[in-house]
């Protein structure tokens, strides 16, 4: 147990859940099934993870236009109306494309995932949470004014939106989805109070291509926006040593009023749709690290959002209960089996097992920044970049803090 994970609940943890966020699904043979976000919740349900009497499941309901148009742009928004009830291609708005194909229920699926990572936002900030955590959100890639990447509206953009208006001076907003987190760096690009930090596999082997070094804020922000571009084939071990030594510091430089984090679980070596190796223990470990730093640098407000992660049966469900453990203080060991009830589940609808441990036998460890900069390794040479990059203009030393 770590300390920040032996205090005591400040208050509720909010879950965002209703099965009516399952619609947000893009059909037969795409990699974003709603699958992914029923097994994982049936996952955490079947581990106890919602009966403690602190645990507030909550159906947020569906956010309105004029919420929408906070970061929306008005005639995307009507573009995604028409697709949703009249089957409308708009490839000008991104909409109709092989990676954000429409269907039926696109319009109001999506809102929903919006409204939900807007409640999770107001109820910490209003203190009616101390954390709150939205598994179906996180869709970092949807730009103002078209879908893009799976993502249709970016829920995590409005959040912020409705977390400045309701007064917040200062929000950092943390990407570990294996993809740049584009869209909200984009909304924010000149927006200083808000802190934007992706950390991804390098553009240069994936989707989107942007989220180098270098990108580090509008004019009128300089410093708000870091990346951490990571090479291919990275595992726990750099993955984590990196993580560790960009992320806490620029955090804490920044002082946010609340911390929001998106945990993309698509870093891990089983998913389809990129090339690093992390294994469920260290996503565990990121979502611990977020969790202490959330205590430490914003007064434990709290908002952990999902996101990215195609390996539907082993690698989702697990990493998000673990996600959902960490956040609802109920952190789950790694040595746990898997509920039988749930790899019934598995057998019957995919017709194969799934996973019966919640680790994949890893230890997580990592050796931390200060044990020296090794210029032959990929790895430290990106946080090398990162840290030249971007902790001048947070005030920060690269060669020290
Ligand atoms: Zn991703
Ligand atoms: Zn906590």
């Amino acid at each position: 147990m770590t300390p920040a994970e032996e205090q005591p609940l400040t208050g509720p943890v909010r879950v965002v859940w209703s099965p009516d966020m399952l619609a947000y699904d893009f059909g037969q043979g795409h990699p974003m099934t709603s699958a992914r976000l029923d097994l994982t919740i049936r996952l955490a349900q079947d581990l106890g993870l919602f009966d403690a009497p602190d645990v507030v499941m909550a159906d947020a309901g569906v956010a309105t236009d004029d919420l929408l148009a906070r970061v929306h742009d008005r005639a995307y928004i009507a573009a995604v109306h028409r697709a949703a009830t009249d089957g409308v291609v708009d490839l000008e708005h991104g909409l109709g494309t092989s990676d954000d194909p429409i269907f039926p229920d696109m319009h109001e699926a999506s809102a929903r995932i919006v409204q939900g990572t807007v409640d999770s936002m107001l109820a910490v900030w209003e203190g009616r949470a101390a954390h709150a955590v939205n598994v179906t959100g996180g869709l970092h890639h949807a730009m103002p004014a078209a879908a893009s990447g799976f993502c249709v509206y970016n829920d995590a953009a409005v959040g912020i939106r409705a977390l400045l208006e309701a007064g917040a001076q200062r929000v950092a907003y943390v990407d570990v989805d294996a993809h740049h987190g584009d869209g909200v760096q984009a909304v924010f690009w000149d927006e200083p109070r808000v802190l934007t930090v992706s950390v991804h596999e390098t553009g240069h082997a994936l989707f989107p291509g942007t989220g180098h070094p270098r990108e580090t804020g509008g004019d009128d922000a300089p410093g708000t926006a870091v990346n951490l571009a990571l090479p291919s084939g990275t595992g726990d071990a750099g993955w984590l040593r990196a993580i560790d030594a960009v992320v806490p510091a620029v955090v804490r430089a920044f002082a946010p009023d609340v911390l929001v984090t998106q945990h993309g679980c698509d870093t891990h070596v089983l998913d389809p749709l990129t090339h690093l190796r992390m294994s469920i223990d260290g996503q565990r470990a990121a979502a611990q690290l977020l969790h202490r730093l959330a205590h430490e640098a914003a007064g434990g407000r709290w908002v952990a959002l999902g996101g990215g992660g195609y390996a539907v049966v082993d690698v989702v469900p697990r990493s998000w209960t673990h996600l959902i453990g960490v956040a609802t203080h109920q952190p789950v060991d790694p040595a746990t089996a898997v509920p039988e009830t749930w790899r019934d589940l598995v057998q019957e609808r995919f017709g194969r097992q799934g996973p019966d441990r919640m680790t994949d036998g890893r230890d997580a460890r990592f050796s931390p920044w200060t044990s020296g900069y090794d210029p032959s390794d990929d790895v430290d040479r990106a946080v090398r970049a990162t840290r030249s990059a971007a902790f001048p203009l947070l005030g920060l030393d690269p060669d020290l803090d």
